[in-house]
């Protein structure tokens, strides 16, 4: 058959161009994506052997083979997993069908060692065999199909693929070596890069000579299984680049080995900076399953919590069956008790990192925050665990600070955690439902994360203290001594009711404030209501159709209240209060309900008060 000529999908064009033109600075890296994505087909096939054992032929033992033609200048890559046919050479090698491509594209920087790192992150990890060859052919054939196929490309914006014959299992991909890469067929030259970034890979990567002769170039067995002080802190570090796809140090690494009456090793990282996929629904947990050695699954089986998708690296199970479907594997109660104990034990180290390392955890915090408390909104499990290892914004300094501390700093007798949500800390301090907090020297606590408003609504509490938005309607403040007299409490009555009739249905109810200082009115929801904050986001999601009527307090003390007491029957009056109203809307965030009213009514009183 005559091989069809194929163009790339546009992004791959983009990202090809990119990687060739651009990128150049560590090449030494295609042969660890190579490598790595052999592993991978090897690791695949021998999962799918686990149900269909004819899958492996007269060929069980899985490898991955290396090899250099000096005369045709090339090096070859091959190993005998699960293989590519016609369409899947197409659809993996032709398109970068993987999501991240758009997001991609978006996080370059132009910085070429920062976009090089992408290259493994994104996927396109097999594009990088352009930046040392000027044409790639690669011979493939699936495990249990006959037909055999090739797929050739110079990297320049079209492919070929048609049928080949004597193909054996598996991939095997040449690299017709561009003009000034010769050391890639030197064989020590191989033999360290292999050493360095794919020493850990568990298939042995084997190399061999023009002569004939095999030589191991990886130790080949699982970094996880080994001894940690066998484990040198660089291949560490190569193992956490090559499982995570990042280039940065890791926040922290975990690795250990549980025995008892379940048996498993693991070998997890919390990267520095925040993966790009992090809130993509596909890819949500990238923690590799393995069940003695054998690599089961990275996305669908849930061996740990979605709120710790962070997470990068491996478990591997001891018991967990093996010749099962990833559906049924997903049910296994075991498979619940290794999640249930990693998460603990991971809760449990970040407990210690944030009170030992806090410069650290603070970074941690920034990048990951928001994902953690989603596990507030999931369920009750651990519940203490996780917000005993949360950070928050306060009214009472610039640092982040624990419920702990924030606890220790209350004053004795205060029953609950205040809290204000919002969007933008600066302008949250200026708020004026903090006033009266701030004059009592009661502190808050500043929920930026729209998570936020989620786990707190559950009406959760802390140690034995009610989580409490300073937005509530029944938040009264004013203790003994700042009792009002009997001719005040008529006075304010008098008010209440003069804002009501102005107002009609535009609030829920008129309320003297127990909390404002300085600002005249605020906005205020009753308790059972939905926060302020949380119902404009729900609005925005188009989750709720309208939001609801709030409760206005208002400042008896504030002269411009007073002074509308004080002049209850001039005309200008009804105006004041609904502009007072709308301010409070502002304020909020809130939109105007009649922004030709607001105008007429300030372009009134500015009129008025420069005439005067
Ligand atoms: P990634 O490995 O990050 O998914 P690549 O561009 O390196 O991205 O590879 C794209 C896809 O091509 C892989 O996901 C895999 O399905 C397929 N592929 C690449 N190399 C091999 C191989 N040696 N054997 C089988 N499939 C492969």
């Amino acid at each position: 058959m005559a091989k069809k000529t194929r163009k790339f999908g546009t992004e791959t064009a983009k990202i090809l161009q990119l990687v060739i033109h651009s990128l150049y600075t560590n090449k030494d890296i295609f042969l660890r994506e190579l490598i790595s994505n052999a592993s991978d087909a090897c690791d695949k096939l021998r999962f799918a052997a686990q149900s269909d054992a004819a899958l492996l032929g007269d060929e069980p033992e899985l490898k991955i083979s290396l090899s250099v033609d000096k005369d045709k200048r090339t090096i070859t890559i091959a190993d005998n997993g699960i293989g590519m046919n016609e369409a899947e050479l197409a659809e993996n090698l032709g398109t970068i069908a993987k999501s991240g491509t758009q997001g991609f594209l978006e996080q370059l920087s132009g910085d070429k060692k920062q976009d090089l790192s992408l290259i493994g992150q994104f996927g396109v990890g097999f594009y990088s065999s352009f930046m040392v060859a000027e044409k790639v052919v690669v011979h493939s054939r699936k495990a249990g199909e006959g037909q055999g196929y090739v797929w050739e490309s110079k990297g320049e914006g079209e492919y070929k693929i048609g049928e080949a014959s004597n193909v054996s299992r598996g991939t095997s991909i040449t690299l017709h070596l561009r003009a000034d890469e010769d050391t890639y067929l030197d064989k020590f030259r191989l033999q360290h890069i292999v050493k360095t970034y794919s020493d850990h890979v568990a298939t042995p990567v084997i190399f061999t000579d023009e002569e004939g002769k095999d030589e191991q170039f990886n130790s080949g067995t699982a970094l996880w299984m080994r001894p940690k002080s066998e484990i040198s802190d660089e291949q560490y570090q190569e193992f956490y680049k090559a499982i995570a796809h990042q280039i940065d140090e890791p926040f922290l690494r975990l690795h250990g080995k549980a025995e008892g009456v379940m048996e498993y090793n693991y070998l997890l990282f919390i990267p520095n900076t925040k993966p790009f996929d992090l809130f993509h629904p596909d890819r949500m947990r990238r923690v590799k399953l393995y069940v003695r050695r054998v690599f089961i699954a990275e996305e669908g089986v849930e061996i740990i919590p979605r709120y710790l998708r962070f997470l990068r690296g491996i478990v591997d199970s001891e018991d967990l069956p093996l010749n099962v479907s990833r559906e049924t594997l997903q049910s296994n109660p075991l498979l619940e008790r290794i999640r249930g104990s990693l998460t603990k034990k991971i809760l449990s180290e970040l407990k210690k990192k944030s009170e030992k390392d806090a410069e650290n955890y603070e970074k941690f915090w920034n990048n990951f925050g928001a994902v953690l408390k989603e596990g507030l909104c999931e369920s009750l499990e651990n519940r203490e665990q996780i917000l005993e290892v949360c950070k928050f914004r306060s009214t009472e300094s610039d640092n982040l600070t624990n419920l702990d501390e924030y606890i220790a700093r209350a004053p004795e007798g205060q029953k609950e955690i205040y809290y204000l949500s919002g969007e933008d800390v600066a302008a949250m301090r200026e708020s004026a439902q903090l006033e009266g907090f701030k004059k009592r020297g009661i502190e808050v606590l500043l929920f930026t994360d729209n998570v936020d408003d989620f786990w707190v609504q559950a009406g959760h509490e802390y140690k034995g203290k009610e989580f409490k938005s300073v937005t509530r309607s029944d938040i009264d403040l004013a203790g003994e001594g700042e009792e009002t007299d009997a001719q005040d409490e008529k006075d304010n009555d008098d008010l209440v009711e003069l804002f009501k009739k102005e107002l009609g249905d535009k609030v829920k109810d008129v309320r003297i404030s127990k909390k404002l200082e300085s600002s005249p009115v605020c906005l205020t929801v009753a308790e059972g209501d939905m926060d302020i904050r949380m119902e404009r986001f729900l609005r925005e999601q188009q989750q709720l159709p309208h939001g609801s009527t709030k409760i206005l307090e208002i400042n008896p003390n504030h002269t411009l209240i007073k002074s509308i007491a004080s002049a209850k029957a001039n005309a200008d009056i009804g105006d004041l209060i609904n502009l007072l109203y709308d301010q409070a809307l502002i304020q909020e965030g809130e939109k105007l309900g009649d922004i030709k009213g607001f105008s007429t009514r300030l372009a009134k009183f500015l009129e008025k008060a420069l005439v005067a």
